[in-house]
């Protein structure tokens, strides 16, 4: 599912940009530090042998641990707590029955909502001992979505992010995925506006103090084209080849961005 169909499903009135209150970007701050804690546990649960819906187990229960509730579950219907994406995969994988293997590259994210607003973050680690073009893959896509965060300012334009994230990861070899993007977060996990991994400076959605987007670049070992499988979540690379995905969510400000899912 792209951004475009979850955009038509969640209605007119919530689609907007929207600058957060002081009250608000409290909120989100909790939000993102509930996911970032919870995606932590789950980075250092990991294992060879694990099953996807364990790790999904242990995130459901964190985050009620923590006070918060979780923001995909039930989300147009998705029916679990986090994605769950193998190699291949991009994004939107369902946790299930896979068990993990030794040398398999896994993006975990995930979504909480604290006070009525929600936090979005993902990371993709390594299972137990993996190649160096997997390694070189994840280390490439956390730099890109560093690189995007640093083009995150008032005055900056969402292409200016798309520019750093694509030009940075095309130099190092790898191609960007297009048909799934960042996005304006709040009250809604999807606002306004979409924040495309690729792009021309100068071009975009001018970017204000008390904005909250999220930046999440999927990059491609092969070609960025991608492929819906049949349960009408999961995203794959149309190619089969690898792919690795980085989130946070952040305010943006007169200066560096706030990373809100950050420890
Ligand atoms: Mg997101």
């Amino acid at each position: 599912m792209n951004e475009e169909t979850i955009f038509s499903n969640i209605g007119t009135k919530e689609r907007g940009i929207t600058i957060k209150s002081p009250r608000e970007i409290d909120a989100m701050r909790k939000a993102g530090e509930v996911v970032a804690k919870t995606l932590q546990l789950l980075t250092e649960s990991v294992r060879p042998g694990m099953k996807t819906a364990e790790l999904d187990e242990i995130a459901y229960k964190e985050i009620l641990r923590l006070g918060a509730k979780p923001s995909f579950k039930g989300y147009l219907g998705f029916p679990r707590t986090i994605c769950v994406s193998i190699n291949e995969e991009i994004v939107h994988g369902i946790p299930g029955n896979r068990v993990l293997n030794d040398g398999d590259i896994v993006s975990i994210d995930i979504g909480a909502i604290v006070n009525g607003f929600h936090g979005d973050h993902a990371v993709t680690i390594g299972v137990g001992n993996i190649p160096s073009d997997k390694s070189d893959l994840i280390k490439a896509t956390k730099e890109a979505l560093s690189r995007g965060i640093a083009a995150a300012t008032d005055g900056a334009r969402t292409g200016d992010i798309g520019w750093a994230v694509q030009s940075y990861s095309e130099e190092m070899g790898y191609s960007v995925v297009r048909e799934y993007v960042g996005h304006g977060i709040g009250k809604s996990l999807h606002e306004e506006p979409q924040v495309p991994n690729y792009g021309t400076p100068g071009s975009g959605t001018l970017l204000k103090k008390g904005m909250v987007i999220a930046i999440e670049p999927m990059l491609n070992i092969g070609s960025w084209e991608t492929t819906l499988l049949d349960d009408n979540w999961t995203v794959v690379t149309s190619d089969g080849s690898l792919s690795a995905h980085f989130e946070h969510t952040l305010l943006i400000t007169e200066g560096e961005a706030e990373v809100l899912t950050k420890l």
